[in-house]
C-alpha cells in the first residue's frame, strides 16, 4: 500500500469519536468495494449493468424510507448532510422570497451544528431577503426555550432544530417542539438535523410535520460523501443541483452508487432484528457508564457538560476538573485513545458554543472533552477503552497531573533544576535544589492549582514565592499561592524575605533592576561567584527587551540597570524572564545578547544612555501599534526550517553512527509516558532523551545538552519538536533535525 496511507491498525488505537466520524464496517466496505469493481453500472444507463444499478438505487430509497420512518415524501441522495442543509434552506428561502419583510425571522437553535446558521446567513445575504437570523436559547441542559419559540415563530420564514446534538448528545422532545411550532404557525418550514440521531433512537418521519431531515453516511459506519435528505411531501423544493436530471430531476450529477450500496447494507443492518451488530439502548447506557467508571477511577473528580438522562447514550462530554483539555488532549493522544476537545467541526476553536449556550462555565467550557462511541461499539472494544484509560492513572501520578493515593509514589519525572511553567505569554518558574528546596517565581493564578500538586507530590519544600515586580497585565498570584502552601514568612511585596534564600547548595540573590517599572528586581542563582539562572522579569524578554512604556517605567534606569546586572553573568547563564511570546524557551545570556542589537550596543558601549533610550521609545512604539500591549519585544528570529527526516531515515541514522544520535522526545512527560516509543526507533535508554520544552531551560541549565551531538527531535505532530528545533538552533546547536509530521505520522 502507498506511503501516503498510515498502517497503524484500528487495533492500535481506541476511537472513541464516533461523533465525528465512523469507520466504515467490514461488510459494509465490502458492498461498496463490490459495487466499484463489479456492480458499477450507472443508474441511468439503459444497459443490463445499467438497469441492475437502478435496482440496487431504488431499493436503497426503499430501504431508507422503511429506516426513518418516511411513507410519504421524498429520499434525494446527497452528498452528505451539509448538501441537505443547503438544499433544505436554499428551497425554503427561494419560496418564502416575496413574503421576506424587515420583520421576518429565521430561526435556529443556538446549539446547532455551525453548518444551519452559516447556510442561513449566507442564502438569506445572497438572496438578499433581509430576515434576521435569530438563535433559539437553550436552558442549562441544552433543551430549546419553547416560550422563545412560541414569541418568535409567527414571523419566521424557517425554523432549523437538531435531533440530537453532536458534541452533547443531548437530544429534543419533537413531539413537544411540533406542538410549539404548529400551534403559531402550521405553515413554517420546519428542518430538523437528524444526522446524530439515526441508528441511536427511533424516527417515524411522515407521523410529524417536519419538512427536512437531513442525514450523513459516515456518521454511521457508511462511507465519507453519501448522505440522504427526507422531504415531506409538498414542502418547497428547488432543485439545489441541475444538470443532468437525475433523481427525478431533483439533484443532478451521476449518483454515487458505492455510497448508496453502503447505505444499503446500512439499512439491512439497522432493519434485521436478527442481527446484533447494533446494540439495544441498554447496552449503550451499560456501554456509557462502563466509561464513566474508568474516566472517574482515573480522574478522580470529573464534571459532566451535559445531563446524563437526556442525552444519547453513546455520548459522553465531560471535563477533568484539575487538568485543562489540551493536557487531557495530548495524553489520550499519546495513549493512542481518540477523543475530542468540543466539536471536531470546529477544532482550533478553544472554547465550545455549545456549552456557552447552555451558559456552562468558562472552564466547562474551554476545557470540554467530547467522548463517543457509535452504537455497533463492541464489549470487547468498550473493555478495551476502560483498560486503556485505566492505565493512565499511574502515568498521571507520577507526573504530578493527579494527586496519588501511593504512599511513596515514584517520580517518573521529579521538578529537579528550572521548570518553565506558562499560561498563554507569561512563565513562571520553578527552581528544585537537589535537598528539595524550591522556590516560585513570577506564579500566575492560572498555574496556582499545578503548581500545589508538584509542591505536595514532590514534597517540596518553598522557601519563597516571588515577584519580580507588580506585574501590570495580571492579578498578582504570589500572595494567594504562599498562603495556599502556608508560607508565612515575613516578608515584602515581592515575597522577597529580606536576606538571601538558601537553596541547597546555590542561594538566590536580588538586585533592583528598574526600568520596565520602578519595582521591578532581578533573582540570581548563584554559587560562589557562578551565576547559573537569572530571573529577570520584564527586564529582558527572550531575544529581546522589557518594555518601557507603563507609567512607572524608565529607559534610562533600564540602561544603567542592564549595565549593572551583565558584569555578573556568565555566557551560559540561563535567562529566565516573565513572558515568553514567541514561544522560546530556553537561552543563555550569550545567545541572548546576539540575538539584541539593542542590548549589544548597550553593552558594547557603542551607543550610550541617551542614545539608547531614543532607539527603545521607537521600539516601544512598534510594540504597541502592532502588539497592544505586551510587556516587551524579541527579535526571536525564526531560522531556516528544519531538515525533516522520515521514520527510515532516523533509523538509519541511528544505526550509522548509533553513539552521536539522540531522539529527543520534546512531548510532555504525561505523553511520553503513556506510550514506550523505544521499539519504533530500535534504541535503548541512553539513545530516547525526554525534554519537554517546559524543561528546555533546564536542560541548559544542567548542559544536559552538546552542540557535538545530532539529535532527532520527535513529538506529536511536529510542531512542538519544530519549535525546540529553533530554540536549539539560536543555541549554536548545527546537527537538529525533525520527524516529519511527528509520531502521529509513523
Ligand atoms: N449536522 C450534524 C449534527 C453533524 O454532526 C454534522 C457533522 O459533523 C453535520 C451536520 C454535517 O454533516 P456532513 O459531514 O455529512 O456534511
Amino acid at each position: 500500500m502507498s506511503q501516503r496511507f498510515f498502517t497503524q491498525t484500528s487495533q492500535d488505537i481506541v476511537y472513541l469519536d464516533a461523533n465525528a466520524t465512523t469507520p466504515v464496517l467490514p461488510r459494509i466496505a465490502d458492498v461498496v468495494s463490490h459495487t466499484m469493481k463489479v456492480s458499477f453500472g450507472n443508474p441511468s444507463s439503459s444497459h443490463i449493468t445499467g438497469v441492475q444499478a437502478k435496482y440496487l438505487l431504488e431499493q436503497t430509497r426503499s430501504k431508507a424510507r422503511r429506516v426513518i420512518g418516511a411513507q410519504t415524501g421524498d429520499i434525494l441522495f446527497t452528498s452528505g448532510a451539509t448538501e441537505g442543509i443547503q438544499t433544505a434552506i436554499v428551497s425554503t428561502l427561494l419560496a418564502n422570497r416575496h413574503k421576506a419583510t424587515e420583520h421576518s425571522v429565521l430561526l435556529y437553535g443556538a446549539t446547532e451544528h455551525k453548518a444551519v446558521p452559516n447556510t442561513l446567513k449566507h442564502w438569506n445575504d445572497v438572496l438578499g431577503l433581509g430576515a434576521k437570523v435569530v438563535a433559539i436559547p437553550v436552558d442549562e441542559n441544552g433543551l430549546l426555550d419553547h416560550e422563545f419559540i412560541a414569541e418568535h415563530v409567527p414571523k419566521a420564514l424557517m425554523i432549523c432544530t437538531m435531533a440530537v446534538n453532536n458534541e452533547t448528545g443531548v437530544y429534543q422532545d419533537l413531539s413537544a417542539l411540533e406542538r410549539v411550532i404548529r400551534q403559531h404557525n402550521a405553515s413554517v418550514s420546519w428542518m430538523v438535523d437528524c444526522v446524530q440521531a439515526l441508528g441511536k433512537q427511533a424516527l417515524a418521519l411522515s407521523d410529524t410535520s417536519i419538512d427536512y431531515a437531513p442525514f450523513s453516511g459516515h456518521k454511521l459506519y457508511a462511507p465519507k460523501g453519501i448522505g440522504f435528505l427526507y422531504i415531506r411531501e409538498n414542502s418547497p423544493y428547488t432543485p439545489f443541483i441541475a444538470g443532468g436530471g437525475q433523481e427525478s430531476g431533483m439533484r443532478s450529477g451521476t449518483e454515487n452508487l458505492p455510497g448508496i450500496a453502503g447505505l444499503y447494507e446500512l439499512f439491512d443492518l439497522l432493519l434485521d432484528e436478527a442481527s446484533d451488530v447494533f446494540k439495544p439502548v441498554e447496552t449503550l447506557h451499560q456501554y456509557r457508564k462502563q466509561l464513566i467508571n474508568a474516566l472517574e477511577q482515573t480522574f478522580g473528580s470529573i464534571t459532566f457538560n451535559m445531563p446524563l438522562v437526556g442525552s444519547v447514550p453513546t455520548t459522553l462530554n465531560f471535563c477533568v476538573d484539575s487538568l485543562t483539555s489540551k493536557e487531557v488532549m495530548d495524553l489520550f493522544d499519546a495513549a493512542g485513545i481518540r477523543v475530542s476537545g468540543g466539536s471536531a467541526c470546529s477544532s482550533g476553536a478553544n472554547r465550545s458554543f455549545v456549552l456557552d449556550a447552555m451558559s456552562a462555565s468558562d472552564w466547562q467550557s474551554e476545557n470540554a472533552i467530547r467522548m463517543s462511541f457509535g452504537p455497533a461499539a463492541t464489549q470487547a472494544e468498550i473493555d478495551l477503552a476502560c483498560e486503556r484509560i485505566c492505565a493512565l492513572k499511574p502515568v498521571l501520578a507520577n507526573n504530578c497531573l493527579i494527586v496519588s493515593d501511593a504512599v511513596q509514589p515514584e517520580h517518573e519525572v521529579c521538578a529537579l533544576g528550572l521548570t518553565q511553567l506558562r499560561h498563554q505569554g507569561s512563565c513562571c518558574w520553578l527552581y528544585v535544589a537537589p535537598n528539595n528546596d524550591a522556590v516560585i517565581i513570577d506564579p500566575v493564578v492560572e498555574l496556582v492549582p499545578r503548581i500545589e500538586r508538584l509542591v505536595a507530590q514532590q514534597q517540596l519544600h518553598v522557601k519563597a514565592v516571588l515577584e519580580t515586580h507588580k506585574h501590570q497585565d495580571k492579578d498578582s498570584a504570589r500572595a494567594l499561592l504562599a498562603n495556599r502552601l502556608s508560607l508565612n514568612t515575613d516578608s515584602d511585596e515581592l515575597g522577597w524575605p529580606g536576606a538571601a534564600v538558601q537553596l541547597g547548595e546555590q542561594e538566590l540573590v536580588r538586585i533592583p533592576t528598574p526600568g520596565h517599572s520602578a519595582d521591578s528586581h532581578t533573582y540570581l542563582l548563584r554559587q560562589g561567584d557562578n551565576v547559573s539562572a537569572c530571573f529577570c522579569g520584564d527586564l529582558l524578554i527572550f531575544s529581546g527587551l522589557g518594555s518601557t512604556q507603563f507609567a512607572d517605567a524608565n529607559v534610562c534606569d533600564m540602561a544603567e540597570s542592564i549595565r549593572s546586572l551583565a558584569p555578573q553573568l556568565s555566557d551560559d547563564t540561563v535567562i529566565c524572564p516573565a513572558h515568553d511570546y514567541e514561544q522560546c524557551f530556553a537561552l543563555t545570556w550569550a545567545a541572548q545578547v546576539q540575538a539584541t542589537p539593542l542590548l549589544k550596543q548597550l553593552l558594547d558601549e557603542q551607543i550610550d544612555k541617551e542614545r539608547f533610550a531614543e532607539q527603545k521609545a521607537q521600539l516601544d512604539e512598534q510594540l504597541s501599534s502592532e502588539c497592544g500591549a505586551l510587556c516587551g519585544f524579541s527579535n526571536v528570529v525564526k531560522t531556516t526550517a528544519a531538515q525533516q527526516l522520515s521514520v527510515e531515515q532516523v533509523q538509519q541514522m541511528l544505526e550509522e553512527c548509533e553513539q552521536e544520535t539522540i531522539v529527543l522526545d520534546v512531548r510532555e512527560p504525561y505523553e511520553h509516558g503513556a506510550k514506550d516509543i523505544r521499539s519504533l526507533f530500535n534504541v535503548g535508554d541512553a539513545q530516547l532523551v525526554n525534554v519537554p520544552l517546559s524543561r528546555l531551560a533546564n536542560a541548559f541549565f544542567a548542559h544536559q545538552l552538546s552542540p557535538q551531538k545530532r539529535y532527532v527531535l520527535i513529538c506529536r505532530t511536529g510542531n512542538r519538536s519544530g519549535q525546540a528545533i529553533n530554540n536549539l538552533k539560536s543555541l549554536g546547536f548545527d546537527k537538529v533535525y525533525n520527524l516529519q509530521g511527528g509520531l502521529a505520522l509513523v
